[in-house]
């Protein structure tokens, strides 16, 4: 059985065809610059280079469509016919507190979606676009939608409620909802796996660390507290996005910048973070290079960054009362051995030491504990396209 991924961003559609026999991806690709100039689709076949496709691609069904002609394309393609594809998975990226889980889209789970564009404006929009594009050109298959935010609905109230009055809460379902929900599931359930223990008997502290990042605990399975909020802002800081701050230091900048909304919202996802601070990139290659190079702003970006992260560990710990293993995940936590390294030495009081040779690794899983600690230092590489490969198998079977 052949399950189709896709993540729809407002211009961008990212895809992958899964294999279930294998879980392996037989092809992905991505499509860039929908709506606007010079759009393309660069498209891979398993072991097989990548091909780029330039073409009108004014929205999203022309670029759903373009994506099926490539996968049944007689060179690059990987399936003969469109019903080969027995359902597609697709990011959302908002289910407020209607979804715990995946879903089969249905009208009322379309409403749903719609009834989060207020929390997700610039996702839950391109997310449905995407699904009703599927709808149009691939008629009865079925259709799935999984949230980010789904595995941390098991969060209790004192976790996800600000200390704001409950009537706003109430009103608007102003609280804490928390994203990269599908990585820190399956990083989580990988963990168990590596340590050779049911997921029920183990505290984790989950480490999504990308371009944007978030930190999640998890108690027997189940998500108790993360790191991100209402939005993608909160939490840690990220390449362009400013994290945790003084909700008063808004205000007080609006003021005196004189900035409308919009651009206070720009600041602080666009031109913060990693990037504010060290004036440099938001890319974290960038800034390594740049400290190597004597650059004591991108030395500073790159220290709050690790001591912000092991702030989030520490509270965890607390919040879990113990821990028995850190995980690092996403592109810098999957790459990032100097910053897995900075991450670690904070946090020797927990009993976390790290192995400095077997943490010379990137992108593949690895137990870099060193020999004796107490607490376990995992590498795991994410796979967020396989856990919606297979909750929209579940559902579909
Ligand atoms: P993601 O959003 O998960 O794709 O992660 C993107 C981030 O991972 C960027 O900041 C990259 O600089 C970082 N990254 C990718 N490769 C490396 C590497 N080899 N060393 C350090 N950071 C890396």
């Amino acid at each position: 059985m052949k399950i189709l991924v896709l993540n729809c961003g407002s211009s961008s559609l990212k895809y992958q065809l899964i294999d279930m026999a294998t879980e392996a991806a037989l092809a992905k690709g991505l499509v860039e610059r929908i709506g606007i100039a010079n759009p393309r689709l660069v498209h891979e076949k398993e072991g097989a280079g990548k091909v780029t496709i330039e073409a009108e691609i004014p929205n999203h069904d022309v670029a759903v469509k373009l994506v099926i002609e490539a996968l049944m394309h007689k060179d690059h393609g990987v399936i003969s016919h469109i019903g080969e594809i027995a359902a597609a998975g697709h990011r959302v990226v908002h289910g407020g507190e209607f979804f715990t889980k995946s879903a089969i889209v249905t009208a009322e789970v379309k409403k749903a979606i719609s009834e989060c564009v207020a929390l997700a404006p610039l996702h839950n929009p391109a997310n449905l676009i995407g699904i009703e594009a599927c709808e149009k050109l691939m008629g009865a298959t079925p259709q799935v939608a999984v949230f980010d935010t789904a595995f941390h609905q098991t969060m209790p109230e004192k976790s996800y409620l600000y200390a704001i009055s409950y009537g706003l809460y109430e009103k608007y379902r102003i609280r804490k909802y928390g994203f990269h929900g599908t990585s820190h599931y399956y990083v989580t359930g990988r963990a168990a796996a590596m340590l050779d223990k049911p997921i029920e008997s183990l505290k984790l502290i989950s480490c999504h660390l990308g371009n944007g990042a978030s930190v999640c605990a998890v108690d027997g399975g189940k998500a108790v507290d993360t790191s991100m909020g209402l939005t993608p802002l909160e939490g840690l800081m990220m390449g362009t996005r400013s994290g945790d701050m003084d909700p008063a230091a808004v205000s007080f900048i609006m003021d005196k910048e004189g900035l409308t909304t919009k651009q206070m919202e720009s600041l602080l996802n666009k031109e913060s973070g990693v990037l504010g601070i060290s004036g440099i990139s938001s890319d974290f290659r960038d800034i390594e290079a740049a400290v190597k190079e004597g650059n004591a702003r991108a030395k500073v970006a790159l220290d709050m960054f690790h001591y912000r992260v092991a702030k989030y560990i520490g509270s965890y710990a607390a919040a879990m009362n113990g821990v028995d293993a850190v995980i690092f995940t996403a592109g810098i936590g999957e790459n990032g051995i100097g910053t897995r390294l900075a991450i670690c030495e904070y946090l020797g009081y927990l009993g976390i030491a790290a192995d400095t040779e077997k943490n010379n690794v990137r992108g593949k899983e690895v137990d870099f504990s060193a020999k004796g600690a107490k607490v376990r230092c995992l590498v795991v590489p994410t796979n967020e396209e396989l856990v919606i490969a297979r909750d929209t198998l579940a559902l579909c079977k």
